[in-house]
């Protein structure tokens, strides 16, 4: 019989989709932050539940093969990357591993489905363009940084490996005016202060987007920090300031007020440009999304006299892609403001074929197939991490496109989706991993079925 406080050494035998290491005492399985496989390690039992037990790490008594130093030196103390312990090309296998275990889990049969192995990162490193950083106060000094593990205690580090250079110096450059203006961070317990988060977004070139959320619309010295952020980095090309007055743990609120630029920046994905704004969804490593559309396209093999239906389209990224091969692209998105950028994207470039509906999925798209405006040859779709929602299965199944390609940032609901499309007439023949979040336990892959 196990106990809570009691320490066993251990081999650890594989790593769980949140990037714990897994061992086993008979039944009892054990999940060990920052233990690996290969390892073998003292640990201590810290909690018994039902069906597992947790334990923590004492000491490494065996070193895994795939064990590296952490490039991060933060690593042990923020929540961002879970696999900062494990060797890069690790990395990769894990998360086709885990799509694969996945798909079988949801008895997928896999005899004649080409699984590839995760296209990664030549360079992974500081390939976020996207980074949100909590606001908070600890010993009166003011701390910038991502949420500790597991919880909501800010981190203080000097910079972040994965994001920007640039979105570095910016956090510097606001922290230090904040200090300069004594502007409070917002404290939850209290409800005192003013700002709660910071949200940087850039571009390829660098262009930067500084979103300051606050808790109402009044933050002192509002002007003087708008003046020196923007004169004291060229970088920064527009400021909005975001409005988030709920007890709640999310980044933005749904307000925004533009205070300087024109609030959006604008980014390429091969030749095709697309403006964004702060509350639009955009993929956060430019470098991969390039490898993943292209992917998503190659598998979609549109012909020119075909339908196209992009679902959960966002600003149209993939909508205005595939509108280069097809004859016509439709994209629905929950977003109204991507919708709008979308609209104002197909413009910009030119693109004439497109035709995009904001709303939810679930309801548009079986609107649209009852109308029968949507005669679809092929369906991409691209939905959040609770993937789609039966509605849009069915739609999907009733629509009967020849081609599905579907882009996941979870391979669980990845795996049920594609479970019920099977039992709908789908076949699943291929699978692409694409690794868009390096050091991160998040797995991206995109999935061909045919009819
Ligand atoms: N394909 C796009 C966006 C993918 S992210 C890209 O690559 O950039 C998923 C998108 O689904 C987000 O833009 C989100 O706003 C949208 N979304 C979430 N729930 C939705 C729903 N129920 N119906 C339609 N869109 C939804």
């Amino acid at each position: 019989m196990v106990e809570k406080g009691q320490k066993l050494t251990l081999e650890i035998t594989d790593i769980n989709y949140m990037g714990k290491g897994v061992a086993k005492i008979d039944d009892l399985v054990v999940f060990i932050d920052d233990a690996i496989e290969g390892d073998t390690a003292e640990i201590k039992i810290t909690d018994i539940k039902k069906n597992f037990a947790e334990g923590k790490l004492l000491k490494i008594i065996k070193k895994s093969e795939e064990r590296i130093n952490p490039p991060c030196e933060s690593s042990q103390k923020c929540g961002g990357c879970q696999l900062m312990h494990l060797d890069y090309g690790t990395q990769l296998s894990y998360k086709k591993n885990r799509v694969i275990n996945e798909l079988k889990r949801a008895r997928i049969a896999l005899d004649d489905v080409n699984v590839h192995d995760t296209l990664g990162m030549d360079e992974p490193f500081r390939y976020r363009n996207k980074t949100a950083f909590a606001v908070s106060k600890k010993n009166n000094e003011i701390i910038i940084g991502p949420y500790e593990q597991g919880t909501y205690n800010t981190v203080d580090i000097s910079g972040c490996m994965i994001q920007s250079k640039e979105a570095d110096e910016a956090v510097r450059l606001f922290k230090n005016l904040m200090v300069k203006y004594s502007i409070e961070p917002y404290d939850k317990k209290t409800k005192k202060g003013f700002i709660r988060n910071i949200v940087i977004r850039n571009n390829l070139q660098n262009d930067l987007m500084f979103i300051i959320v606050t808790d109402t619309e009044y933050f002192p010295k509002k002007k003087e920090v708008v003046k020196e952020l923007s004169e004291g980095m060229k970088n920064i090309k527009t400021i909005v300031q975001n409005i988030n007055s709920k007890n709640n743990n999310l980044v933005m609120g749904y307000k925004n007020i533009v205070l300087c630029g024109d609030g959006t920046i604008t980014d390429h994905i091969g030749d095709l440009e697309f403006a964004i704004s702060p509350e639009t969804f955009f993929q956060v490593n430019p470098v991969q999304t390039e490898k993943l559309y292209n992917t998503a396209i190659e598998y979609a093999d549109l012909k020119e006299e075909e339908i196209c239906c992009d679902i959960y389209c966002g600003i149209g990224t993939i909508s205005l892609l595939a509108a280069k091969k097809a004859k016509k692209v439709y994209g629905i998105e929950l977003v109204e403001k991507s919708i709008q950028n979308a609209i104002h994207n197909a413009k910009k470039n030119n693109v004439q074929n497109t035709e995009f509906f904001a709303g939810k999925a679930e309801e548009i798209l079986p609107k649209l197939h009852k109308q029968k405006s949507i005669q679809a040859d092929c369906i991409i779709l691209d939905p959040p991490r609770k993937g789609c929602e039966k509605e849009v299965i069915d739609t999907m199944i009733s629509i009967a496109p020849e081609k599905i390609v579907y882009v996941s940032c979870n391979p669980s609901t990845l795996a049920r989706d594609i479970k019920l499309l099977e039992e709908g007439g789908y076949k699943l023949s291929k699978v692409q991993c694409v690794d868009m979040f390096p050091w991160t336990v998040h797995v991206e892959c995109v999935a061909l079925l045919s009819l």
